[in-house]
Order: structure tokens, then sequence, then C-alpha cells
């Protein structure tokens, strides 16, 4: 069993501002994803590629701004999340363990380095 195993996000918060999303947790921590970067990280098949065969995102130096414009989250199940990005991209299924994984905020970046 994962650390994350139990937790799922309560609620969100996007932060158009600075481009930011906020996840509340069952643990009461709260997440910080940057836009640009949750895309980069996004795993559907067509982004991240699947079978050996790159996805787009390989070949990509830049995304656009609608690329890494979130309006919206979708859950999926009871293990991940869809971001749904202002170009229509929504294929992209994050488990809440990766989103963990991936916190931004400073006591989560303390703990991997
Ligand atoms: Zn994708
Ligand atoms: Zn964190």
């Amino acid at each position: 069993m994962s650390q994350y195993s139990n937790v799922s996000p309560t609620s969100f918060f996007l932060d158009e501002e600075n481009r930011v999303l906020y996840l509340s947790w069952t643990d009461e921590h709260e997440s910080k994803h940057d836009w640009e970067r949750l895309r980069w990280a996004c795993p559907c098949a067509w982004c991240a590629g699947e079978g050996g065969v790159p996805g787009v995102l390989a070949s990509k130096k830049s995304l656009s701004r609608e690329e890494t414009t979130l309006i919206n989250i979708e859950p999926v199940g009871r293990y991940g999340l869809t971001p749904v990005w202002e170009d229509g991209h929504k294929t992209g299924i994050y488990t809440y363990e990766k989103l963990r994984a991936m916190c931004d905020c400073d006591e989560c970046r303390k703990k991997r380095s």
C-alpha cells in the first residue's frame, strides 16, 4: 500500500492569476500544482506516448497558453482526476497518487529534496 492510498481530494481551486491549481485533501493537505507543469506531465497516450511510441509532448519545446490554461477538473472514479484544458484536451487521468507525488508546496518539496 502506498502512503497516499487512503486520501482523496475534497475540493479544488483554480488560481487564475498565478496559474496554479490547489487541491484540498481528506488528510488536510493542500497540494499546489503549476498549470504548465501539470500539462507537461499529462499521462494520456496522446501526450505521453504508449507502447514505445513517443507522445506529442516528446517533440514539443513549448506549449501554448490554451494548452496550459486549466478551466475545470473532473473526477475519474475514486482514484483520479482529469484536468480540462482550454484547448479542449481532457484525456489525461492523473491518479491521486501521482498528484500527491508531484505536489509543488514547500512542505512536499522539502520532503523530496
Ligand atoms: Zn494528454
Ligand atoms: Zn504538498
